[in-house]
């Protein structure tokens, strides 16, 4: 376990050795910066923001089912979503798809420790560009068809962003 100190606040952060030897860093990043949407959907503005992935992102994530706050990592640098697919396992069909819940349990798993909150394995949701969120007063998953989504641009956020 390491301290750093972001935005003037003392976070504990989760450094976990992988089998190649990373070690995670958590900081906070503009949205914008990392391909994220910051809006609401209309009629459902009490429950908070949504965040959505926009086509050029790679990042995916992991969302707290404590305080709900969701931390974002590059899909494509992610050495627990990387890991190469055994033989054995084919390229579709059931067996592929246990192998990618597997890799997205051992991502949620990764997260030691909420830097919001500080609950001890707390990520539950994986987060990508096909799969929604819950609100932030966390309000279950925003419905796929007919949502109305708008951007609002006043909500650009810092968001939690994981290093590697
Ligand atoms: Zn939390």
């Amino acid at each position: 376990m390491t301290v750093n100190t972001i935005g003037g606040r003392l976070c504990r952060v989760g450094a976990i050795a992988l089998g190649c030897e990373a070690v995670m860093v958590l900081r906070k990043r503009s949205s914008s910066e990392v391909g994220i949407r910051v809006g609401r959907i209309r009629g459902m503005e009490k429950h908070g923001r949504v965040f959505v992935l926009t086509n050029e992102s790679d990042a995916v994530g992991g969302q707290c089912s404590i305080c709900h706050v969701i931390v974002w990592a590059s899909g494509s640098r992610n050495p627990l979503l990387r890991r190469p697919k055994p033989a054995a396992c084919p390229d579709s069909g059931e067996r592929y798809s246990e192998y990618v819940a597997e890799n997205r349990l051992a991502f949620l798993r990764s997260f030691s420790l909420c830097p919001e909150c500080n609950s001890v394995c707390s990520f539950d949701l994986f987060v990508s560009n096909i799969t929604s969120t819950r609100y932030e007063d966390g309000t279950e998953r925003i419905a796929g068809d007919g949502v109305d989504y708008y951007d609002v641009p006043e909500d650009e956020a810092w968001v939690w962003w994981l290093d590697f």
